[in-house]
C-alpha cells in the first residue's frame, strides 16, 4: 500500500515508525529545541535540520521537504493519506484532493488535552463537519498532553489497519458522522485546489515566517557558498522555493528578509 504522511511533528513522530508499506513523508519545518520534548524521534543533534529529512533517513523512508499547497498537492497520489499536520488549512487541502481523487485519508488532531481522529473513506468528508479554517484549533496553546497524543495515534493506527471508519473519535468517545448536504466539497466545488498562495505564512507555535517568492536560489547558494537542496545562514533557512525567517513579528521578518535578499 502506498501511503503519504503529511507532517513530521508530534503525531508524525509517533505514527511514522509504526507504518508498513511504500511510505513517503512530507514536512516543511525545522527541528527546534523547544519542541524536542514532544518530538520523540529527534535528538539535540537534529536541531536546525529539516524534520522530514531526519525522520526519513532514520526510518529509511522516502521524504520531501516541501510546504504542501495546491501547486504540489499531486504528491498525495497514493492509497492512503495520513494527516499529521498541525493546521486546518492543510487539512482542507488534503480533504479536497483526496475527495476529488477518491483517496482514503485520516485526520489526526491533538491540541492541549484534546485528541480527535477520523478516517474518511465513506460518503462524508472533512468539510461536512468542519467549515471554519480558523478558530477550531490553536497551535499556540502551550504543550500537548503526550498521553492523549499516544491514545489518539493508537486509535488512528487501528482505523488504518481495518480501513473501516467508525466515525469521529474525540477524547475516547465515538461520534457518528453524517454527510452535510450543503457541503461544497461533496458537491464538487474544490476551491482550495484552484489555488491561491499566501506570500507570508506564520508557522504554528514557532517564531518563524515563511516567504514564498521568486528569489534566485542558485544565486543565494553561490553567494553563501552552500550546496544541496537547502541551507541555513543565521536566522534564515533557505529552500528551493521558499525562505523561513526567525523573527518576533511579521514586520521584523520582512525587514530581515529584504536585507538578506539584498546583500
Ligand atoms: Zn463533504
Amino acid at each position: 500500500m502506498k501511503i503519504v504522511v503529511v507532517g513530521c511533528g508530534t503525531t508524525g513522530n509517533l505514527i511514522i515508525p509504526k507504518l508498513k508499506g511504500d511510505i513517503t513523508i512530507i514536512d516543511r519545518d525545522i527541528v527546534e529545541e523547544k519542541n524536542l520534548n514532544r518530538l520523540i524521534q529527534f535528538t539535540k543533534k537534529d536541531i536546525e535540520k529539516p524534520k522530514a529529512e531526519i525522520l526519513g533517513k532514520k526510518c529509511k523512508l522516502k521524504y520531501k521537504i516541501i510546504d504542501l499547497d495546491y501547486s504540489n498537492v499531486k504528491i498525495l497520489k497514493s492509497d492512503l493519506v495520513i494527516d499529521c499536520t498541525d493546521n486546518m488549512e492543510t487539512r482542507f487541502l488534503i480533504n479536497e484532493y483526496c475527495i476529488k481523487k477518491n483517496i482514503p485519508w485520516i485526520y489526526i488532531g491533538v491540541i492541549g488535552n484534546q485528541g480527535r481522529t477520523l478516517l474518511f473513506n465513506q460518503d462524508f468528508c472533512f468539510r461536512c463537519i468542519f467549515s471554519e479554517v480558523k478558530g477550531l484549533e490553536t497551535c499556540e496553546t502551550a504543550g500537548v498532553d503526550m498521553n492523549i497524543v499516544e491514545k489518539t495515534c493508537n486509535v488512528a493506527l487501528e482505523e488504518i489497519s481495518k480501513m473501516k471508519s467508525r466515525g469521529l473519535w474525540a477524547n475516547g468517545e465515538w461520534i457518528k458522522v453524517r454527510k452535510n448536504k450543503n457541503c461544497p466539497v461533496c458537491n464538487g466545488k474544490f476551491e482550495i485546489l484552484k489555488g491561491k498562495r499566501e506570500k507570508i505564512v506564520k508557522y504554528c507555535g514557532s517564531s518563524r515566517y515563511q516567504f514564498n517568492g521568486n528569489y534566485d536560489f542558485e544565486l543565494l547558494k553561490k553567494r553563501f557558498k552552500k550546496k544541496g537542496d537547502w541551507f541555513v545562514v543565521d536566522d534564515f533557512y533557505v529552500f528551493r522555493e521558499r525562505i523561513l525567517v526567525k523573527a518576533k513579528d511579521e514586520k521584523e521578518a520582512k525587514l530581515k528578509l529584504s536585507k538578506f535578499i539584498g546583500v
